[in-house]
C-alpha cells in the first residue's frame, strides 16, 4: 500500500495536547488495522534535547536504539503500543548537521545551500525514512511549536511540499488549535482558531481537520462557524474538551468521528472494527474510587512534573491493574538535605528515586534511601536512584562513610559507583551515555526474577556511572543481592536488599517499557509491595539528625 500520511500542526498556544492527539490518532488508526508510526519534527537548533535540562525540555524519552528523544514518543509509544527508532524524532539541528557535512564533503557540486530547496529536501528526506525503517502504512507527522513560530517554518514549508509528491489523496493535514473562553460573558472565542489557520494558508496549507480544543464544551453553532470561516468540512471540525484522564482522549476522538473520516479522506477501508474493551475498562477504573497509597517521589525536577512523565505513567498503569490509586507527593531532594519535607516522606507508603544528573539535591536523595531501608518503606530506585540506593548502603551498613560516585566527587578513594571505563575518553556530551536496549540476566530467588518471571530481559538505558565491582563481594556478604547482571557478566543492572520487603534498584529505566494495557513487573512488584506493608507496618521514626548530611 502506498504510504499515507497525516501532518499535525499547533495553532494559537502551545502545549494544547497536541503530542497526546497525535498519539490518539495513531491509535484510532491502528484499532482500524493499520500499521502506524508517528514522527516529531522538533524546530529547536539542539541536535536532541539530550543536552537540555528537564526544566527546559522535560523528559528524555530514551527508545530502544538509543535515541534520546522528546517526550512525545512516550505518548506514541504508550498509546498505540508501538516501538519508535531514532528516525521518529527530527530536529532543525539534526537537519543542518546533515546538510552542513554534505556541503563540507563537496556533495552540492558548488552550489548555493538554501532553506529552499536543502533544508526542504533533508527534512522531506527524513519524513521519508520513518516509512522505509519501520512496516508503517500511516505515518504521522507532528511539528513541535505553533504556527506563527520563525523556526518551524522550514517544516511547515517541507509539508506543504508534501502534498504534492504525495498526492492529496495520501495526505491530511490536522491542525490542532484552542479556544479561548471569556469568563465575563462566558463564552468561547474562535477568532484566534482563524487567525490561525489563515497564518497556515498563507503558508500554503489548508486544514483538513481542525481540533479545537477547549475546556469548556463547544456546541454546535461553534463548530459551524469555525467550519465556515476555516474553509473545513463541518464533519471534520472536532471540539475536544479538556479531560483528566490522558487515556480517554482516543475514546472521545473516536465518539467524535475522527478515525472514521481521517480512513474515508485517506481512501482507506478499515480492515478491522475498534475494540475499546480495555480502553474503556481502563477509563472506569480510573474514574472509580479506589483505595489509595502515597508514593514520594524525591526528585529534584519536581516543579516540572513532566520531568517524570513516564515514571508517572508507569506507576499508574500498575495502580490501575492492581484496583489502587497512587497519589505522588513530589518531594525535593534539596529539601530533604536541608530537614524540611520529611514529614512527605513519613507520610508515604513507598519511595521512588528517579533519574538524574549531577550533585543538586543528591544527599537529600540519600536520606530518602536511607529513611526507606530502615523503616522498611517500599524503594524503587531508577538509575540515578539505584546508584544512590547502593552508596546509601555502603555507607550506613558498611560504615564506609565516605563512599560516593566519582559523578558527585571526582576525587573520592572509595568510588562505589564509577565513570564506565568505555565513558572515560569521551569529550562530547551529546549522544554519548550508554543508551538503549541492553540486555540483562535474572538470578534465581530474587525479587527481580519473581516479578519479571524470565531469565533474560531487556530494558532502555541512559547513564555514564556504574556501580564498581571492586565492591561487589563486600556488599553481597552485606545483604546486597545483585539480581540482574549483563550477560558478560560485567555490569550491575539491579540491585536489591534481602533484609527488606522491597528496596530495589535499576540501573536502567523501566518506566519506558510500561504501557497502559502491559503494566511493568517491576513497577508492579513495588506496587504490590506497598500494599502488603501498609497492612503489616507503621513505619517507625527516623531521627533525621542523625543522617549524614555532608
Ligand atoms: N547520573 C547518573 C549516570 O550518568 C544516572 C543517570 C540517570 O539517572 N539516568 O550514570
Amino acid at each position: 500500500m502506498t504510504t499515507k500520511y497525516v501532518f499535525l500542526t499547533g495553532g494559537v498556544v502551545s502545549s494544547v495536547g497536541k503530542g497526546v492527539t497525535a498519539a490518539a490518532i495513531g491509535r484510532l488508526l491502528k484499532e482500524r488495522g493499520f500499521s502506524v508510526s508517528v514522527q516529531k519534527l522538533d524546530p529547536y537548533i539542539n541536535v536532541d534535547p539530550g543536552t537540555m535540562s528537564p526544566y527546559q525540555h522535560g523528559e528524555v524519552f530514551v527508545l530502544a536504539d538509543g535515541a534520546e528523544t522528546d517526550l512525545d514518543l512516550g505518548h506514541y509509544e504508550r498509546f498505540i503500543d508501538i516501538s519508535l527508532n531514532r528516525v521518529c524524532n527530527v530536529t532543525t539541528g539534526q537537519v543542518y548537521a546533515e546538510v552542513i557535512a554534505k556541503e563540507r564533503r563537496g556533495d552540492y557540486l558548488g552550489g548555493t545551500i538554501q532553506v529552499i530547496p536543502h533544508i526542504t529536501n533533508e527534512i522531506k528526506r527524513r519524513i521519508g525514512l520513518v516509512s522505509k525503517t519501520t512496516d508503517a502504512e500511516i505515518v504521522l507527522v507532528e511539528i513541535g511549536g505553533t504556527v506563527g513560530d520563525i523556526e518551524s517554518l522550514p517544516f511547515l514549508e517541507a509539508l506543504r511540499q508534501m502534498r504534492t509528491d504525495v498526492g492529496r489523496e495520501n495526505s491530511v493535514y490536522v491542525h490542532v488549535t484552542w479556544l479561548p473562553h471569556i469568563g465575563a460573558t462566558n463564552e468561547l472565542k474562535t477568532k484566534p482558531t482563524q487567525h490561525s489557520v489563515r497564518e497556515l494558508r498563507s503558508i500554503g496549507i489548508s486544514p483538513d481537520v481542525i481540533i479545537a480544543r477547549s475546556d469548556h464544551h463547544v456546541d454546535g453553532d461553534l463548530r459551524e462557524k469555525i467550519a465556515l470561516f476555516c474553509d473545513v468540512d463541518l464533519r471534520a471540525v472536532v471540539p475536544m474538551i479538556t479531560t483528566p484522564i490522558l487515556y480517554e482522549v482516543p475514546l472521545l476522538m473516536d465518539k467524535a468521528g475522527v478515525g472514521d473520516f481521517l480512513i474515508e479522506r485517506l481512501g482507506l477501508t478499515a480492515r478491522s472494527q475498534p475494540d475499546w474493551t480495555d480502553w474503556e475498562h481502563m477509563v472506569q477504573e480510573v474514574r472509580r474510587d479506589k483505595p489509595t497509597v502515597r508514593v514520594a517521589l524525591v526528585g529534584k525536577y519536581i516543579e516540572l512534573r513532566d520531568a517524570y512523565m513516564s515514571v508517572r505513567e508507569a506507576l499508574l498503569h500498575s495502580a490501575l491493574s492492581l484496583g489502587i490509586e497512587v497519589i505522588i507527593d513530589w518531594v525535593h531532594s534539596a529539601e530533604i538535605e536541608k530537614g524540611r519535607g520529611w514529614e512527605i516522606v513519613r507520610a508515604a507508603d513507598g519511595i521512588i528515586v528517579p533519574g538524574g544528573f549531577g550533585g543538586r539535591g543528591i544527599e537529600g536523595k540519600i536520606q530518602a534511601a536511607r529513611y526507606a531501608r530502615e523503616n522498611k518503606i517500599p524503594y524503587l530506585g531508577l538509575c540515578l536512584g539505584m546508584q544512590l540506593m547502593v552508596i546509601e548502603f555502603t555507607r550506613h551498613v558498611l560504615g564506609d562513610e565516605e563512599v560516593n560516585s566519582t559523578e558527585f566527587d571526582r576525587g573520592t578513594n572509595h568510588p562505589v559507583i564509577d565513570l564506565m571505563p568505555d565513558q572515560r575518553d569521551i569529550a562530547d556530551m551529546g549522544g554519548t551515555m550508554r543508551l538503549g536496549l541492553y540486555p540483562c540476566e535474572l538470578q534465581p530467588g530474587t525479587i527481580a526474577k519473581g516479578a519479571y518471571q524470565e531469565d533474560v530481559i531487556d530494558e532502555r538505558h541512559r547513564h555514564r556511572f556504574e556501580f564498581n565491582n571492586a565492591y561487589r563481594d563486600l556488599l553481597q556478604n552485606a545483604g546486597m543481592r545483585f539480581s540482574g547482571i549483563s550477560p558478560d557478566g560485567r555490569l550491575i543492572e539491579i540491585a536489591e536488599l534481602a533484609d527488606h520487603p522491597f528496596m530495589l534498584g535499576t540501573q536502567f529505566h523501566p518506566e519506558f517499557l510500561s504501557r497502559p494495557n502491559r503494566p511493568h513487573p517491576l513497577f508492579m512488584a513495588f506496587l504490590e509491595a506497598v500494599v502488603e506493608q501498609m497492612s503489616v507496618s507503621k513505619p517507625i521514626e527516623v531521627d533525621t539528625s542523625t543522617i549524614n548530611t555532608t
